[in-house]
């Protein structure tokens, strides 16, 4: 890694490192308890499993492989303090919706799509606007890497890597809340959005 410490892109890279630091803090302990949550159904399945594998590849693999080794660096591009400040931004605010999607979640959450003994579905806090705010705050990451990262590979790879996710998942997702909830989802969907309040 080099270090110029005068340059943006080197803390467009630091930037992003501390957020990968944080956001993995910010996991531990739901993953920890959730853990202790026992499932009771399952959706996943080997197009789940590739499309994390393709996610955690894209938005985390790749630009590590890129900052810490030089790999790719002929695809390098210019970048500025106003870029580098942007994507803080919006890693910055990505890192907030995990911290209260995580807490308004609590034992329900999963990595993929499982359902949990007694689940409750949340409606409520950031629920009661989106229903993949979780997801919002994936997008968020993967937006703020090219503004952070600046190579053209390690930069867009999160939006391809989470975006295949988001599109192969997010369907079964929602097929899966409505088998288990009925009503209930359904009425839920008509008054949200999916990641964009109002919008989406
Ligand atoms: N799509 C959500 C949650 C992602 S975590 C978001 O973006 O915020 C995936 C797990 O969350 C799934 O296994 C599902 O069981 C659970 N889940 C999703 N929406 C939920 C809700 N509204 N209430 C309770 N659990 C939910």
């Amino acid at each position: 890694m080099d270090l110029a410490l005068g340059e943006p892109s080197t803390w467009g890279k630091i930037i992003w490192f501390i957020g990968l630091v944080v956001w993995l803090a910010i996991r531990y302990r739901p993953n920890r308890t959730s853990r202790k949550n026992k499932i009771s159904s399952t959706a996943r399945n080997p197009i789940e499993t590739f499309s994390m594998i393709i996610s955690f590849t894209g938005l985390g693999i790749i630009p590590l492989i890129w900052i810490f080794t030089g790999e790719i660096s002929s695809l390098n591009h210019a970048t500025n303090w106003l870029m580098v400040a942007i994507g803080a931004a919006l890693f910055l605010w990505s890192l907030y919706l995990f911290r209260i999607t995580h807490k308004a979640l609590g034992a329900m959450w999963s990595v993929s799509l499982d359902l949990r003994e007694d689940h409750k579905l949340v409606t409520s806090g950031i629920y009661e606007k989106v229903r993949h705010p979780m997801y919002s705050a994936f997008w968020l990451w993967a937006i703020a890497a090219p503004f952070l990262l600046s190579n053209w590979v390690a930069g867009f790879s999160g939006i391809i890597g989470f975006g295949t996710l988001y599109l192969l998942r997010v369907r079964r997702e929602e097929r899966m809340m409505e088998d288990e909830f009925g009503e209930q989802y359904r009425d839920y969907s008509k008054r949200t959005k999916r990641i964009i309040p109002y919008i989406y």
